[in-house]
Order: C-alpha cells, then structure tokens, then sequence
C-alpha cells in the first residue's frame, strides 16, 4: 500500500500542529515542531494569504495525516460518516478513532500509529480471541482487544509492554496492564477525542 515515506515532523510543521507522528520523541524537546513551529521550505517562515477553500483542506489533511489515513480512505470514511445519525464531524473522528492501529496506540501498545499499524499488520493483537492483522478494522463497544500471547515473548513486544501506561489511557477504553487485555467501554464522544482538528472544516471541504 502506498505510505507517505518523506521526513514526518515535516508533517507536523507543514499542519501547524503536533501530529504524534514519531513516538517518544514526540513528547520530548527533540520534536521538530517545537523547535521549528513554521512550515517547513525556503519560504516557510513567511506570511501567505490562505484561501477559505485552502484552510478547509489543510485541516482535512491534518487529520488525515494525524490518523495515517491515505486520501481515498479517508472520503470513504467521510460518506459513511454522513450516512450515519448525528453530527457528520464527530461520526468521521469517531470512525478514525475506533481503527484497530489508533486503539493500540491510544492504549499505550504502540509509541505511535504508525508502528500500531505494522504491529498490527504482524498479528501482535487479538479482537474478541481472534487475530486481526487490518489496521483500519472498525473496532466496536464491548470488543476486547488483546495483545497476543503467541507474541508476548518477543523482544519487540516486551519492550512496548514495559513501556505501557506511561500515556494516559482514555476513559472509553478499559485496560487491564496484568493481563494486557482492554475492553471497549463506549465508543468515544467528541470531549474524549483529545484531538486539536476542527472538524467542522473538514465537513466544509467535502460539502462542496
Ligand atoms: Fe511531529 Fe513528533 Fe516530529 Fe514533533 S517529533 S514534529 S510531534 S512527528
């Protein structure tokens, strides 16, 4: 599948924002983004007039970015989330919230989405028993995702679990550290997705 292979804190200064785009570094005084908190290029420190259309497509992107969505997925997200009841803007975070990889990494099983999504990919997660190796499986309430015990062993996992618990789990995901299983308590509302994505742009950009 094609991925975006460029520098990723160029991401981040591109969006104007922290992507959480590279693990532990994201969180510590060697991100990019805070030393470098303009657009990345020769011109990126200066001042450009951005259009309504263009503003509305840079928050699409952020978001898009942000989850690890390519552009195709992320319309058809858009579509179903405008099928379904309530606001189209929440329904879209929640889809991109309730993917396998973004779980992993919310509940500390991955330093950042893009290694929940190789994890994944390599079958160190279980959902309700089963192994699922699709990253952009559309985890559900009451699901219980597990890491998996044939896996447990491996020196990549026993790093990742050490590590587990140092990120605040959100409140609509139990997780039990002893037996590294955690429960879909709900699925998440708009003030538990700690994201800085206004989404009402992006509802914007594809209403056109
Ligand atoms: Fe973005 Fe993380 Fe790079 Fe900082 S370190 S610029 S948050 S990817």
């Amino acid at each position: 599948m094609a991925r975006y292979t460029d520098a990723v804190c160029r991401m981040c200064r591109r969006e104007g924002a922290k992507l959480f785009l590279k693990g532990e570094r994201c969180y510590s005084d060697k991100c990019s983004f805070t030393r470098r908190a303009y657009a990345p290029g020769q011109h990126g420190q200066g001042r450009k007039k951005v259009s309504e259309y263009g503003i509305q497509m840079r928050e699409k992107q952020k978001a898009r970015r942000y989850y690890g969505v390519l552009e195709g997925q992320f319309a058809g997200y858009y579509e179903e989330a405008s099928r379904q009841p309530g606001m189209t803007g929440e329904n879209l975070l929640r889809l991109c919230e309730s993917r396998l990889d973004n779980i992993v990494y919310r509940l500390g099983l991955a330093s950042s989405r893009a290694e929940a999504r190789q994890l994944v990919v390599h079958g160190h997660y279980n959902v309700n028993g089963k192994r699922v190796d699709i990253p952009s499986y559309q985890v559900r309430e009451g699901d219980v995702v597990a890491v998996n015990e044939k896996t447990r062993g491996s020196d990549k996992m026993k790093a990742i679990i050490e590590t587990c618990g140092a990120r605040p789990v959100p409140v609509w995901l139990d997780l039990n550290k002893e037996t590294l299983e955690a429960k879909v308590v709900r699925m998440p509302n708009r003030e538990d997705i700690d994201v800085d994505i206004q989404e009402l742009l992006i509802v914007e950009y594809y209403s056109k």
